[in-house]
């Protein structure tokens, strides 16, 4: 039988921890086959990046159009995306493919501080790719950057739903997970008419690399394969949660978000 597909827009961590290496065995792990356009190479381990080479442009969205045109996208997401003519690029393929729910994960830096998009892309991220979005998935970092409110409390959480919504997507989570002093880990998801609060055990653990890929790449996995948005980023929480519980150490830095349960 011919599984669904995801297509993953991100970049390779050599490190085998995040990018296009946790997104893949997530798609696996869902039992939907994955799809690559490779943006990017990082040159990392787990003590951070320490550079990347960026894909020309065309390059990116000649794997999209080979892909979809030939064997379908039933979901896509984004992550790493290195560069705003690569943003602009993609934005502009979209509108000639089809590639059904698609998810923007805004990632501008590694959790070690590396920056992973060069200046003013995250820009473009807000204006190209936030309004052809079913779902953006910002951290608080992200919110930040995105919109200058601090994420402190569940008030301020809404507050940064709200904001994010204006730049075009249809849903919004604003992920909760580096949130000080609270003992779950509460994210918020919203459209503008619902919000809905997920809470999950917070894990004392340093390995988390790649927890927001695999999480993106969880729900773009559930969606590939028809649930709703809500229900999709539901079953994507549980799926990190059990990542996170399961990390392991690796390296003399931050290790993985497990992949073997
Ligand atoms: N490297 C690549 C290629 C990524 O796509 C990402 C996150 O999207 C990272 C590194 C950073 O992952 P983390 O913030 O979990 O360290």
């Amino acid at each position: 039988m011919t599984p669904r597909t995801a297509l993953t827009i991100a970049g390779s961590d050599s490190g085998g921890g995040a990018g296009i290496q946790a997104d893949l065995r997530t798609f696996f792990a869902h039992g939907v086959h994955g799809l690559v356009a490779l943006t990017a190479v990082t040159v990392q381990n787990s003590l951070g990046v320490q550079g990347f080479t960026e894909i020309p442009a065309d390059v990116v969205t000649a794997q999209i159009k080979a892909v979809a045109s030939d064997m379908g996208v039933n979901a896509a997401k984004t992550g790493m995306l290195a560069t705003a003519e690569i943003i602009r690029s993609v934005a502009k393929t979209l509108d000639e493919v089809e590639v059904g729910p698609f998810v923007v994960d805004p990632v501008a830096a590694s959790m070690t501080g590396d920056p992973l998009l060069r200046e003013d892309a995250l820009e473009a991220i807000r204006t190209e790719l936030f309004p052809r979005a079913t779902l953006i998935t910002p951290n608080l970092d992200e919110v930040r950057l995105l919109t200058g409110i601090s994420v402190v409390d569940p008030a301020s959480q809404r507050e940064a739903a709200e904001a994010l919504l204006e730049f075009g997507s249809r849903w919004v989570l604003v992920k909760g997970g580096h949130m000080q002093g609270t003992e779950d880990c509460v994210d918020l998801l919203s459209d503008g008419r619902e919000y809905i609060a997920l809470s999950g055990p917070r894990y004392l653990t340093e390995n988390t690399h790649g927890g927001g890929d695999t999480l993106a790449s969880a729900i773009t996995a559930s969606l590939a394969k028809g649930a709703s948005v809500p229900d999709a980023v539901a079953a994507g929480k549980k799926f990190i949660e059990r990542c996170v519980a399961e990390a392991y150490p690796l390296g003399a830095g931050v290790g993985p978000v497990s992949p073997f349960w």
